[in-house]
């Protein structure tokens, strides 16, 4: 695993190209658009990939954009949310904390002839014009999937396992474990011998609860189906103190993800090109602005709204041991910074 690591952080950097295009915004777009991200500790992602993502797609469009991030507070969210309507943003884009926010917050857009979108987590009872997203109940299936080929791999007859679920508040969250849970139900002599959730996708929040789980397991467990790469690395943290090392799973393609994967700790984590959600994101804003119909791959059921809305959903792929390299060469980590990773 070391020298996997080594051979990782090593030589030059040249596949890790910037794939940057020309920039130049033929045509500006009328209209400006506002974005929330939620915060800062559940996942690296939204500092690391889909802020400069974002920043850099917009740009290419010629949309003038303001990204903020509401740092995991409701309040500063609905306030970020009050300045943009006020500010004049045509479209508001957000990734919601929980449902309850996120659709008063829309409602209020909608009230100002804002026209809003979800961009990657639905908001049950929005108003949402339209949803940005990957398949996330196919991101739990390669999770599951993901634990089933590793415990298969070893040998492992009946094998016992924990559920580290995201927060209760993400219906991101409840889709993943609709993933994971119809792949792992399946698996004959397997046994769930812990299952919780973890609010706001908290990392510190998650050491202690799988501390827990871990305690009332009799402090044993073969596998860990953890729904993304900071939640595998509380559960890690947690096995190393006890002596285990059992394959555990993730997601985001973090760079503190893949290090673990290299280093033999984690056995699977869930690519999402992030590139494409933020350019559909863009491309959708765009059709609001111009007042057309966006392009969209189906409709996905707000269960608490009952209705159907119009979504663009991309496909997540696997990453193992193998191709942590073809996410570098996919331009999304470079190879310096999956020598200095975060979660
Ligand atoms: C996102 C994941 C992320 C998690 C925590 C989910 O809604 O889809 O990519 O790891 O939130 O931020």
């Amino acid at each position: 695993a070391m020298a996997l690591v080594l051979a990782a952080c090593g030589g030059d950097d040249s596949s890790s190209s910037d794939n940057a295009s020309s920039g130049s915004s033929s045509g500006s777009v009328k209209g400006k658009v506002g974005v929330i991200l939620p915060d800062t500790q559940s996942s690296a992602r939204w500092e690391s990939f889909d802020k400069p993502l974002l920043t850099k797609a917009f740009q290419e469009a010629g949309v003038d954009a303001d990204i903020q991030n509401a740092l995991g507070d409701k309040s500063k969210f609905v306030s970020i949310a009050d300045g943009m309507i006020q500010e004049g943003v045509s479209v508001l884009a957000i990734v919601n904390l929980d449902s309850a926010t996120g659709a008063q917050v829309q409602a209020k857009a909608k009230a100002a002839g804002v026209k809003t979108i979800d961009y990657d987590r639905l908001t049950l009872g929005g108003t949402a014009d339209y949803y940005v997203s990957f398949d996330n109940v196919k991101v739990g299936e390669l999770q599951g999937q993901g634990l089933v080929d590793a415990l298969t791999k070893s040998g492992k007859k009946n094998p016992t396992y924990i559920d580290l679920n995201g927060s209760p508040t993400d219906n991101n969250a409840t889709l993943f474990k609709q993933g994971y849970d119809s792949v792992l139900s399946k698996q004959t002599g397997w046994k769930k011998v812990g299952d919780q959730s973890v609010p706001d996708w908290d990392n510190a929040k998650a050491v202690t609860i799988f501390e827990q789980l871990l305690t009332a397991a009799g402090g044993k467990v073969d596998g860990v189906l953890a729904a993304n790469d900071g939640l595998g690395n509380s559960a890690i943290t947690v096995l190393k103190k006890n002596g285990l090392k059992v394959p555990v799973t993730g997601q985001d393609a973090t760079a503190g993800g893949l290090q673990n994967i290299l280093a033999g700790d984690q056995y699977m984590t869930v690519y999402k090109p992030i590139k494409d959600e933020a350019e559909g994101l863009v491309k959708l804003t765009v059709s609001l602005l111009k007042g057309e119909k966006g392009e969209t791959t189906g409709t996905v059921e707000d269960t608490q709204g009952k209705r159907q809305v119009p979504s663009l959903l991309l496909t997540p792929k696997a990453i193992t041991k193998e191709t942590v390299k073809d996410v570098v060469a996919d331009g999304f980590v470079t190879k310096a910074e999956l020598c200095t990773g975060k979660y």
